[in-house]
């Protein structure tokens, strides 16, 4: 079947255009128990935004930690009850971070009127009831959490996305402006993100011109933004890499991740590594899948004096690369996309631990 996919109702574009939040909401206070719900990122309290944002009397402002590890179902789960039991069902919920916060606020804002727990939902359209306005505003460009129908929450037996109609952004704000005390490292990592998710996009049986198109676009970005006369963290290529990650999200929302994202799920489920840099320890060894691809990798990590860490193997148990390459294999849709239907007759648990064994 061909994907019918939902998309953002409304995007604002521009440096500054954080400081519309307040406006852009405010029709939508009205709605439900009057009061909105604020996830941030807890790298800016203290910071300009926490005092620019424009949070009322009655609102909720969580600022949380996403240094250490991704989002949790059990997280969301206790942040529902929290919100639920002191102050009802809320007008809005907006999320001001990177993936992990844009993860959060989606889930959330679908889980504020689901019954149980997120558990339950992690899978395509197993949602039973529409959820509520929301608003992402991401700090950090690469991931394409900010356009994505999927909410990734990790549970006790998988990490897996909820996936429905209601879970893309209402609304979305980029500001480029916010993204520009990344720290370098995480912003290459996180960036890379966007590179990958464009070249096994393009890289599978399920590429087709609607991706490509945007797809072509965010490649040529992140070449300017990571191999350009003027690569590196700037304002201009702040921008860019903002656009890039939008789009590398949209080409791959028609298409599919592969092998990379496979693999770098199973480094994230068995050690807790974070996306971005799990992608990028997989993609290094995938010269087999992606040859051009991890060509160009390889040279902006050289260009960026990026660490990458190497040899990990040599630590690893046989049990752990087992699991890591369980949970790999079972991620079928990206085998099927990156190798073919008969995925199975050339792929198997060994050749997946192959591959981790070279990281
Ligand atoms: P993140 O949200 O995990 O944050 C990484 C670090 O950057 C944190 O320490 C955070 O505090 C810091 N940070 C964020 N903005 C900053 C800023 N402006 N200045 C300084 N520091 C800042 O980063 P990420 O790589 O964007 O997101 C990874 C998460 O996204 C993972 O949980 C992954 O599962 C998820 N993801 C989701 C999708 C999707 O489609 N839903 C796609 C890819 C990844
Ligand atoms: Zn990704």
């Amino acid at each position: 079947m061909i994907k019918n996919i939902r998309n953002i109702d409304k995007i604002v574009f521009g440096g500054g255009s954080f400081s519309q939040l307040e406006d852009i909401i405010q029709s939508k206070r009205t709605e439900n128990d009057k009061f909105f719900v604020f996830i941030v990122d807890d790298f800016f309290k203290g910071k300009y935004l926490e005092k620019s944002l424009p949070a009322y009397e009655d609102d909720l402002v969580f600022f949380l930690d996403a240094s250490h590890e991704e989002p949790k179902t059990g997280q969301i789960d206790e942040l529902r009850d929290e919100i639920l039991s002191k102050s009802g069902l809320p007008s809005g919920i907006v999320g001001i971070g990177g993936g992990s916060i844009m993860d959060i606020a989606k889930a959330l804002s679908v889980m504020v009127k689901q019954e149980g727990s997120s558990t339950l939902y992690q899978g395509l359209n197993l949602v039973e009831n529409p959820g509520i306005y929301h608003v992402g505003i991401p700090t950090i460009s690469g991931t394409g959490a900010e356009c994505s129908t999927t909410a990734v929450l990790t549970g006790p037996v998988k990490k897996l996305g909820i996936k429905c109609e209601w879970t893309p952004f209402n609304q979305l704000i980029l500001d480029p402006d916010l993204t520009l005390t990344v720290p370098k490292n995480q912003w290459f990592y996180t960036g890379m993100d966007s590179y990958i998710h464009c070249i096994e996009s393009e890289s599978g049986r399920l590429y087709n011109t609607f991706s490509k198109a945007y797809g072509d676009q965010s490649i040529e970005l992140c070449r300017e933004v990571f191999l350009g006369e003027d690569s590196g963290q700037s304002p201009e290529n702040s921008e860019k890499l903002m656009v890039a990650s939008l789009f590398g999200g949209l080409s791959l929302s028609y298409s599919e991740v592969g092998v990379c994202h496979a693999l770098s799920y199973g480094l994230s489920y068995v050690f807790g590594t974070r996306h971005g840099i799990a992608n990028c320890i997989a993609f290094n060894v995938l010269e087999d899948f992606y040859p051009q691809g991890v060509a160009e990798f390889k040279e902006m990590v050289r260009k960026h004096n990026i660490e990458l860490p190497e040899n990990l193997a040599a630590k690893w148990t046989d049990e752990q690369v087992t699991k890591m390459a369980e949970i790999a294999y079972a991620l079928s849709h990206m085998w099927d996309h990156a190798v073919g239907e008969n995925w199975k007759e050339k792929v198997t648990i060994d050749t997946i631990k192959d591959l981790f064994y070279r990281m």
